[in-house]
């Protein structure tokens, strides 16, 4: 039978999950990039079949925060996403925190597209961000150039490329954004508050990983927490913790949505999973902020995960290379993890140790970043009409090693290599196409796209 005449271009066999259901023996048909149906048993004729029966198929995740150009500038996307493809991320929502340049006006954002345009091997989507001061007449035009949220924080790293916002500013730039309906993403960790008690450490001799954690308290999170829900009351912006390590983040964030605000955070993979022992353990290897916290803290962050008060989980992929990473002085490493690849292998692992359904990671890796960047229906699910974007997932018993990692030579290392892990990724499938088969990234540079955020129904 001549292809044009088959029902579809492609049948994807499997257990498919949604966010609530598997269907064991299931498949989805594409039909150009979209999924044109969804069944179980008997799969219905197309021009080609992927058997992946008895593993799981998943949306493709989308990440909604991690950073490509910290280090590198634009050149990280290419590299970055090839990373992503492997690890069954399918969209990129990246930060704009670029070298030399951040995200801060429209001209920029365009350059920035056309870099993803040619260069990225998954799609992604951006936030924008403002210049510390004098930009916010910006705002509205990187919202019109179709960046998917802001990102602003009250700590500061670098002065231009990630500024602190003054309260005065972010104050004047919420209200900016509220005009616009997008989200504003804020780093959370108080400056003054952490700045004082690095110095005192450092004063005191303290260069051992735990000053890191001890420098950077909880108290540095939820006071900025509280700040920033403050201004999103004051202003009708959608605030939205950029990372929470303690559950009391989704808390305060119920608070104020309990008081009229539009107020949400999420976690990252790694407070779901690692603890100040393992900073201890992993030295540089294992620094980001906010930090590490307690096991008890941990157990906290999946107890409000499971009550539905975490909007999503990302990585924060911030990808150092690891001579960024050894110095024996906590203070002089770079803080970020590399995690895309690790991501959907081992959100998996923890579900499954903790006697959870894959749906979970579906929901809170997939669809609910989707949702929340104004990618869904088009992204983030398995549903008629969307993009085809999949993850499979074989299971067994594997470990995660770093020399895997098919980002830069230098970003090969990872805070989880050798840990034990339930699956790996088997394929990953870009808008129907096989973009990962287990062991090769089959998509080039600029098989990925800019996805624009879509305006909500009803006009924001
Ligand atoms: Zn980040």
């Amino acid at each position: 039978m001549d292809r044009l005449e088959k029902a579809f271009d492609r049948v994807v066999l499997g257990d498919i999950v949604t966010g609530s259901d598997t269907l064991r023996g299931g498949n989805v048909a594409v039909r150009g990039e979209t999924i044109a149906a969804i069944g179980q048993g008997p799969p219905p004729e197309a021009a080609e079949t992927l058997d992946y029966s008895g593993r799981l198929v998943l949306p493709g995740l989308v990440d909604g925060h991690m950073h490509t150009g910290s280090q590198l500038g634009f050149p990280g996307i290419a590299w970055a996403t090839r990373s992503a493809a492997a690890g069954g991320v399918t969209t990129c929502v990246d930060m704009p925190y670029d070298t030399p340049a951040p995200g801060t006006d429209d001209a920029i954002l365009a350059e920035k597209i056309a870099w993803v345009e040619r260069t990225a091997h998954v799609d992604v989507a951006l936030y924008g961000t403002i210049r510390k001061s004098g930009g916010i007449g910006a705002i509205a035009g990187l919202a019109a150039g179709g960046v998917s949220a802001f990102k602003l924080s009250t700590f500061e790293y670098d002065p231009v490329r990630f500024p602190r916002i003054d309260h005065a500013t972010m104050r004047e730039a919420f209200a900016e954004i509220a005009k616009t309906g997008l989200p504003v993403a804020v780093h959370n960790e108080d400056q003054e508050l952490v700045t004082q008690l690095s110095a005192a450490a450092r004063a005191g001799g303290r260069s051992d990983p735990l000053a890191h954690c001890q420098t950077r308290p909880p108290l540095a999170e939820t006071m900025a927490d509280q700040a920033i829900f403050e201004l999103g009351l004051a202003t009708g912006a959608h605030v939205h913790i950029a990372h929470s390590s303690l559950a009391r983040g989704f808390a305060i964030a119920a608070q104020f949505r309990a008081q009229g605000g539009r107020a949400t955070g999420e976690t990252c993979i790694q407070y779901l999973c690692m603890t100040e022992a393992d900073l201890v353990r992993l030295g540089g290897r294992g620094k980001c902020n906010p930090p590490f916290r307690t096991g008890a803290e941990v157990e906290r962050v999946w107890q409000a995960l499971l009550a539905d008060q975490v909007a999503y989980v990302s990585t924060d992929h911030a990808p150092w290379p690891l001579s960024r990473k050894t110095d024996p002085d906590i203070f002089a490493c770079g803080a970020g993890l590399v995690g895309l690849q690790s991501f959907a292998p081992l959100m998996f692992t923890l579900l499954a140790e903790r006697g959870l359904a894959p749906g979970l990671m579906a929901t809170y890796c997939a669809e609910r970043s989707a949702q929340l960047h104004g990618l869904y229906p088009r992204k983030g699910a398995i549903r008629i009409g969307a993009d085809c974007d999949l993850l499979v997932l074989e299971e067994g018993r594997f470990h995660f090693d770093e020399a895997a990692i098919v980002d830069r030579p230098e970003l090969r290392w990872s805070p989880y290599h050798g840990r034990a892990l339930r699956a790996r990724v088997a394929a990953t499938l870009l808008r129907g196409r096989l973009i990962w088969d287990g062991e090769q990234v089959l998509a080039r540079p600029g098989d990925g796209r800019f996805v624009k955020r879509q305006p909500a129904p009803g006009g924001t």
